[in-house]
């Protein structure tokens, strides 16, 4: 069986490697990574095949830097030109990034099977790009794997028992990858001068809702300046927020640091405090890790994190984020399977090996 798989962000390459693993070991499955070039930068991208040992892309696009529209056409046009040379059984995609909206059309169109993984996710925001690129996504995939029981009930809400696309609760590829990789953790070498045994925020922003909306991002400045007079906030800056911030002549005076690999990030997870962030997968990791976690957005699809108290969403009002981090405790209870067993790359796997239409 041949997989191609598509990725081009860097939540993409955390997840996919994870699968990846799975495949390298299983003689009869092949692997053909396509990487659109959407993340570019070595912190950004190179980082991650290196730590996380996921094979060199086969075909490296280079579409980068360009409108949504124009970004996602460029990507559909010369993903379905790979898919006419390899001929793969299955194309998997990943999240809800341009890169997954481009590979799962490409592939649909030409009728070849199309697995996403962390399916049936919803914001109910449907001016986010990623609401849309996922509803699509979902939409047109023959396969779907749910990383919650949350995420299959938003599926069954919209029908999909009635369609013909099989939907499977996997768990969550990033639990498994949490759990593996957390044993390479090491400090970023960016912060070997700083004592960061009393504690610390661990932030992150990225989310174009923040980023390109001028009074949300000064109002989360405002809070985590402030903030750091009482605990010091880390945050690798995203190439967005950094050069939005610029832009707009915000100062962030906390401790700003370049995006890191995920062995760095996972040991800023499992050292720091808490977590205030904007990030999808960052929330999630925060509970992989026990740590709370102040949701800076409006909703989120991780709503069992929220209704089991340990993620707290606060927007980007300075007063909330004050009053909502004086409130964290110590005392929530981690304990809740929400995300799988750590298995649910060989789960997706072993799904598509089994499928029969
Ligand atoms: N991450 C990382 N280095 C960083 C910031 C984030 O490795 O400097 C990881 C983080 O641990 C998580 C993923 O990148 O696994 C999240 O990506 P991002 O926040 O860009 O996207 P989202 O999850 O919101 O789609």
């Amino acid at each position: 069986m041949k997989i191609l798989t598509v990725i081009g962000a860097r939540p993409q390459f955390i997840k996919a490697a994870t699968v990846s693993r799975v495949i390298a070991t299983m003689d009869n499955v092949t692997e053909v990574i396509v990487h659109t070039g959407q993340h570019f930068d070595a912190n950004m991208s190179d980082v991650f095949f290196e730590q996380m040992g996921i094979p060199k892309p086969d075909y490296n696009l280079e579409i980068a830097s360009l409108s949504h529209g124009a970004m996602t056409g460029r990507q559909l046009e010369a993903i379905e030109k790979v898919l006419l040379i390899e001929k793969p059984d299955w194309v998997i995609v990943y999240g809800d990034t341009n890169s997954t909206l481009a590979g799962a059309l490409a592939a649909s169109k030409l009728h070849i099977k199309v697995a996403h993984v962390e399916a049936g996710l919803r914001s109910f925001n449907m001016r986010m790009p990623e609401e849309q690129n996922r509803i699509v996504t979902d939409r047109i995939s023959t396969m779907l794997f749910c990383p919650t029981q949350t995420a299959l009930e938003n599926l069954n809400n919209e029908g999909y028992a009635n369609l013909n696309i099989k939907t499977v609760v996997s768990g969550d590829v990033m639990y498994d990858a949490a759990l593996f990789y957390k044993q390479f953790a090491t400090k970023p070498k960016q912060l070997c001068n700083l004592d960061l045994s009393d504690g610390f925020i661990l932030s992150t922003i990225h989310r174009a809702e923040n980023t390109d909306d001028a009074a949300r991002l000064s109002e989360l400045v405002d809070a985590l300046n402030e903030l750091h007079k009482s605990k010091p906030v880390i945050m690798p800056l995203h190439p967005r927020t950094k050069n939005k911030l610029s832009e707009l002549g915000l100062l962030l005076n906390i401790h700003l640091i370049d995006p890191v690999g995920y062995l760095e990030m996972v040991y800023l997870l499992e050292h720091c405090t808490f977590v205030a962030s904007d990030s999808g997968g960052v929330q999630k990791e925060a509970y992989f890790f026990s740590k709370q976690c102040l949701i800076l957005r409006d909703e989120t699809e991780w709503v069992e994190l929220v209704q089991c108290g340990s993620n707290k969403i606060v927007g980007a009002n300075k007063k909330t984020i004050l009053d909502e981090a004086s409130k964290l405790s110590n005392n929530q209870l981690f304990n809740e399977d929400f995300y799988g067993d750590g298995n649910s790359a060989l789960r997706i796997v072993n799904n598509l090996i089994n499928f029969s239409s």
